[in-house]
């Protein structure tokens, strides 16, 4: 085996360099995975942007992967080399209440690949052996390598109680809204979501959206209230993490219903109406990653129940990273998912 490899190391404020560095060890419990496919993640413009809390450089980006198992760690006897996984790019200490009450996504020292730990931009990268999963067969390595960012949408949704029938609005048609939409339109409810990228509108229609809208076009409350008789959403789900559509979820939920929240910045939210949650018993939920939710997407993938190929469109080889990245941070016409792929 090769004892140093390719990597696209993080060394500073949006300085991303390629290196020749050691292949590493996988300690007790752990695997050595040969990356496939890594995808690349608005976190990691945060990160290369100096925005993200926990991304600290020098790091190896990248916790959105699938692979090939090149070694097993110490202790490792329910994988063997050859194996194709994902990965579930988390490190948790398995003592904090948290871990032992089974909400390891809460761990008190939670640490994911490619923020605190190197992660997948390279040719190599350590997982948790209780944290990667078998690869479906039909499912491609490309394909797998999002079930990261299908996982969090799928323990968000799952948070959200909605209900056969019910209308649900989901703000921000970014990789998150996407894989939202489609969990939410397989819960046989009915889905408005919005965007004021006109592209990303008519990927919506191709993944099935019930209804689709432009807020710089539509006056979304008003819609909302006119699709449902005047009493607002069901469910309200954020996925872009600004404070003006924060606030705006207040006023598109019904009274009794709930707001989830799974977009993040890492500004604060200022703007958010605190008194109609009150009078309006409204049920307001955050959600943070994943937690047990791999096996399920990977299943909802492998049986054809959640599309992937529309959600990918670039794809670049690893000495082009901080290209991709660039793009992202362009915010370029037609971007979605960029893939890293290594054949
Ligand atoms: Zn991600
Ligand atoms: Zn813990």
């Amino acid at each position: 085996m090769k004892t140093t490899m390719k990597a696209a190391v993080l060394k500073g404020l949006e300085t991303i360099v390629m290196e020749e560095v050691p292949v590493p060890e996988p300690k007790s419990g752990q695997v050595l995975v040969q990356v496939k496919a890594s995808a690349l993640c608005g976190s990691d413009l945060a990160g290369y942007s100096g925005h993200h809390s926990m991304i600290k450089w020098p790091v190896i980006l990248g916790h959105e992967a699938s692979g090939i198992i090149a070694k097993c760690g110490p202790g490792v006897d329910n994988w063997k080399e050859d194996d194709l996984v994902v990965i579930e790019p988390l490190f948790t200490c398995r003592k904090c209440q948290a871990c032992l009450s089974g909400k390891y996504n809460l761990c008190a020292d939670l640490k994911f690949a490619g923020h605190q730990v190197n992660g997948s931009l390279a040719e190599y990268v350590i997982a948790e052996s209780r944290f990667i999963h078998r690869k479906p067969e039909n499912v491609s390595f490309e394909e797998a390598a999002l079930t990261e960012p299908a996982s969090s949408p799928l323990h968000a949704v799952e948070r959200c109680g909605i209900r056969l029938g019910d209308f649900v609005v989901i703000i921000g048609c970014g990789v998150t809204g996407f894989f939202t939409m489609q969990y939410v339109l397989s819960k046989g409810a009915e889905v408005l979501i919005t965007d004021p990228a006109e592209f990303k509108l008519k990927i919506a229609e191709e993944l099935g959206a019930t209804y689709t809208l432009n807020p710089e076009k539509v006056n979304l409350e008003e819609r909302v209230k006119a699709l449902t008789g005047g009493m607002g959403a069901g469910c309200v789900i954020e996925a872009v993490g600004i404070s003006e559509t924060l606030a705006s979820t207040v006023s598109l939920v019904k009274r009794g219903g709930t707001i989830m929240l799974i977009g993040y910045s890492e500004k604060e939210s200022e703007s958010f109406d605190l008194s109609t949650v009150t009078l309006a018993e409204l049920t307001v939920l955050g959600s943070l990653a994943y937690c047990n939710d791999f096996p399920a997407v990977l299943k909802l993938m492998s049986m054809g129940k959640v599309k992937i190929k529309p959600i990918i469109s670039h794809r670049l080889p690893l000495e082009r990273v901080e290209e991709g990245i660039q793009m992202m941070k362009r915010e370029e016409e037609g971007l979605l998912k960029i893939v890293i792929s290594y054949d």
